[in-house]
């Protein structure tokens, strides 16, 4: 016999062969800037999108889905920051200038007109999706490649209260999450308001000196977009956006009302909030509201530009991409911050399916019948997991336990040979031996 065969001809790896599958492996480990979610991450990450999505459906919002490849120009002129440096750009086979989404909001809207949702769906339309969205970001913890978001849109609403809906939805979600979060707020005003701030902004920065202190991209940016350079971490520059103008004070009336509109809604919802003068956004095409999630630290500090998401108007994006005139807020949260915030804090959330049945089985042969179970009770309309490939009670157990199940059914040996199921109720732990040929009846009596 070959060394390397052992006595049931499993091949034996040697050190060489175990070298050069870790090499192999090491070819095809995943992209700089990506991750993989496993474990209790991706469960976290079912159980924030499941809440959002709930939520949203609650409130009106239809899902849909749009691709990931998009024609690049849709992106192109809307980052504050060189676009070039961003997009993850290919071209196609034909020719055509293709983009990996960097965002949901875009695509989301081409699509609103291209299906004439305008014409087909109630106003204000209402939309979320979910989704990977690709940013070629400098390698950095917290900044991935590729990310998650999820999107939530309102079209053809002008008044603050779409605002105050998003605001809610994400700041009501995080205390249920057990997520301490401060929302920053910021009027951007039209764009004859941001035009005039523009000017005095740029006259700011070229006034004694303070050109000079500017970061090199700054410098770059000063006469692309002014605007951008409230946002940069540089600490200088930091230094600088603290005493430069405040969009606030060149606000029309009409921009002044709706952002004391949408302040007022805060205050009755009790959401937390911060005023934040220096809140631009990464994207250019907002007007009048912005705003971002900011989680707080458990000292009590506001983690600064750490944010879980963000969103704003953007009446002049969609007449850009529709021709249309129509009034929209949307925001975008960052599936992957959120868990990762949620880990720090050392909270593992559980999607809470309603009325959720466990089927536990304790034998080869009643592993057998209870798929069969299984699937008349799926047919039914029941919501049921198993573990079929469990063998002890106590895990199958503990895992009813963990989704939060109302019921657990265990069929074992004698329950087999005497076509019984035991119905244990998870809240009092008691159990009653139900005839098989009953159990749709009785589950149905129980759990409505
Ligand atoms: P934005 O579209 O830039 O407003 O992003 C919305 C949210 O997505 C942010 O608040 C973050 O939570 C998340 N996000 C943005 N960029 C990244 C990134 N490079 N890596 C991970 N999450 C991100």
């Amino acid at each position: 016999m070959p060394k390397t065969m052992k006595k049931n001809n499993e091949p034996q790896l040697s050190k060489k062969d175990v070298g050069l599958r870790s090499r192999a492996l090491k070819d095809v480990s995943r992209a700089l800037g990506t991750k993989d979610l496993l474990g209790d991450d991706f469960s976290n990450l079912e159980a924030v999108k499941m809440s959002l999505i709930d939520f949203f459906k609650r409130y009106g919002f239809t899902e849909m889905e749009t691709p990931i490849l998009e024609k690049a120009e849709m992106f192109k002129n809307n980052f504050r920051r060189d676009a070039s440096k961003e997009l993850y750009e290919i071209t196609s086979d034909k020719g055509e200038k293709l983009a990996l989404r960097s965002e949901l909001t875009q695509g989301i809207i081409r699509a609103f007109f291209e299906h004439d949702l305008i014409n087909s769906m109630p106003q204000p339309t209402r939309l979320f999706s979910v989704g990977p969205v690709f940013r070629q970001e400098k390698l950095q913890s917290s900044r991935y490649r590729q990310f998650t978001q999820i999107n939530a849109e309102i079209l053809g609403e002008n008044k603050a209260v779409a605002e105050a809906l998003l605001i809610y939805t994400m700041f009501s979600l995080c205390k249920e999450w057990g997520l301490d979060i401060e929302v920053q707020i910021n009027s951007l005003g039209k764009s004859e308001c941001q035009k005039e701030y523009k000017t005095r902004l740029n006259a700011y920065y070229k006034e004694r000196g303070n050109r000079a202190k500017l970061c090199n991209e700054c410098k770059k940016l000063l006469a692309k977009d002014p605007l951008a350079l409230l946002d940069c971490t540089e600490k200088e520059c930091m230094g600088l956006a603290e005493g430069a103008p405040q969009i606030v004070d060149f606000l029309d009336e009409e921009s002044r009302d709706h952002f004391s509109k949408l302040v007022e809604y805060l205050d009755e919802l009790e959401v937390k909030y911060n005023f934040n003068p220096r809140l631009v956004r990464g994207l250019n095409y907002y007007n009048d509201a912005v705003f971002e999630f900011w989680p707080i630290a458990d000292n009590g500090q506001v983690q600064y530009k750490y944010a879980l998401g963000g969103g704003g108007r953007y009446d002049k994006l969609i007449e850009k991409i529709g021709g249309q005139d129509v009034p929209a807020v949307g925001m975008a949260l960052g599936m992957e911050r959120i868990l990762y915030k949620l880990k720090d804090k050392g909270l593992i959330l559980f999607p809470q399916p309603e009325n959720l049945i466990f089927l536990a089985q304790l034998s080869e042969q009643a592993k057998l019948k209870s798929m069969q179970i299984f699937e008349d009770l799926r047919r039914e309309g029941f919501n049921i997991r198993n573990s079929f490939a469990a063998n002890s009670l106590k895990k199958q157990l503990e895992e009813a336990k963990q989704l939060q199940a109302r019921v657990c059914l265990i069929l074992g040996k004698k329950e087999l040979s005497d076509d019984t199921i035991l119905l244990r109720d998870m809240d009092s732990g008691v159990q009653e031996i139900v005839p098989q040929k009953k159990l749709i009846k009785d589950l149905q009596k129980k759990l409505n």
